[in-house]
């Protein structure tokens, strides 16, 4: 990853090409659910513009994948809805070296001592939340990290989204944001039902005179509980026959819920985001119980580790651990760039099933 060219027209005729492909991938990703290469391959990818942009900074314009949040609003129909505060992602980084030059930069940057929040990356999509007087008002994707689509018709059939508050002392309006994802255990629930639904469609064709191979797959198994949990999400009501729309409640009445984040929220009445969670708890929100916070680096580290060694302990898919300033002052004072926030960083685990393709990668370029 260090042979960087050395010449400007050269690095500039890469990256464009590899924005264009990043661009492509990012596209059919976020509009479509569909992943044309692993994550593992699209992360390769992505570092490698990064890697070329810093040292040649002229190539990181504004139209960058790397400069941007998700992908342009390509709606599955559903209105649009401004977040009234940006939705970001997160660096990546893909060693436990880079991680511990982001930490002391986080830590030099903070001029204090730092604890840091340390969570399970769940796999799944990002979620906005607004409530007003306790009460949901929208449900929004992350879009673009702008303005995202706003969902809130299927909050009727997904019931790991309250509707209502609990208890009281909440802000009268205010943004928390989130992970909606498949827990294991339903991932295989929806794949069963789908195998059972074509067992029982094939039967029904066999019975009208069809030949086995004739009979097309009308309810394939999903590949993977992310881009399920993406396209459930992202289903319309509108024009489905009633079967379509029991499945539809079906698939949407399995998805879970964690939140990691607020949005718009003055002067939330604590100083570090995991007092911010027990809030959040106490009225009604689900939190992951993975959530740890640590004094010092050494500690993260050795979550990391943990969970590394453990992934398919927990209930849902993760990626990798994400690692945050606790402390709310300092995110106001680390601040973000235009796609991230500086306190916090994704530590990605390297791929378990792509492992070879990803070193052939990391070879060829
Ligand atoms: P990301 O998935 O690397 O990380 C940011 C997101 O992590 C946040 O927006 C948040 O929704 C989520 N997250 C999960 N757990 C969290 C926690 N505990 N705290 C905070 N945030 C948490 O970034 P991204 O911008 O959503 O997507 C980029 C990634 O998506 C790529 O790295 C790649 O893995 C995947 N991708 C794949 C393809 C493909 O074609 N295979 C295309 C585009 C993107």
């Amino acid at each position: 990853m260090s042979d960087i060219p050395a010449d400007f027209e050269t690095a500039r005729a890469e990256a464009e090409e590899l924005a264009e492909r990043i661009e492509r991938y990012r596209t059919t990703y976020y509009a479509e659910g569909v992943s044309l290469v692993s994550d593992a391959e699209y992360d390769v990818l992505f570092h490698r513009l990064e890697a070329l942009e810093r040292e040649f900074p002229e190539l990181a314009g504004q139209d960058s994948p790397t400069q941007q949040v998700g992908a342009a609003l390509v709606s599955a129909g559903f209105p649009p809805h401004e977040h009234a505060e940006r939705m970001l992602s997160l660096d990546n980084v893909f060693t436990l070296d880079e991680f511990a030059e982001w930490a002391a930069k986080a830590q030099a940057a903070a001029g204090r001592p730092v604890r840091w929040l340390s969570e399970l990356k769940i796999d799944g999509l990002a979620i906005s939340l607004a409530y007003r007087d306790g009460v949901l008002e929208t449900a929004t994707t992350r879009g673009d990290g702008r303005v995202g689509e706003n969902i809130t018709e299927n909050v009727d059939f997904i019931p790991a989204i309250p509707r209502r508050l609990e208890g009281e002392g909440y802000p009268s309006f205010f943004e928390v944001r989130g992970e909606v994802f498949l827990r294991s255990e339903d991932f295989e629930a929806l794949n069963a039902r789908q195998h059972a639904l074509q067992a029982e469609f094939a039967a029904e064709q066999r019975a009208r005179g069809r030949a086995d191979d004739a009979i097309p797959t009308r309810f394939p198994e999903f590949a993977n509980a992310r881009n399920t949990a993406a396209g459930s999400l992202r289903q319309r009501r509108e024009n489905k026959s009633p079967q379509a729309l029991e499945l539809m409640r079906e698939r949407l009445g399995r998805l879970s819920l964690y939140l990691h984040g607020i949005g718009a929220w003055d002067n939330p009445p604590v100083s570090s985001q995991s007092e911010v969670y027990s809030l959040l708890a106490g009225w009604g929100l689900p939190v992951s119980p993975h959530a740890r916070v640590f004094d010092s680096i050494d500690e993260v580290t050795a979550f990391i580790a943990h969970h590394g060694e453990h992934r398919h302990d927990v209930e849902h898919e993760i990626d990798g651990i994400v690692v945050k300033v606790d402390e709310l002052a300092l995110h106001a004072e680390l601040g973000a760039t235009s796609r991230a926030p500086r306190w916090a960083i994704a530590y990605k685990y390297p791929p378990e099933e792509v492992h070879t393709k990803l070193l052939d990668i990391r070879v060829a370029i």
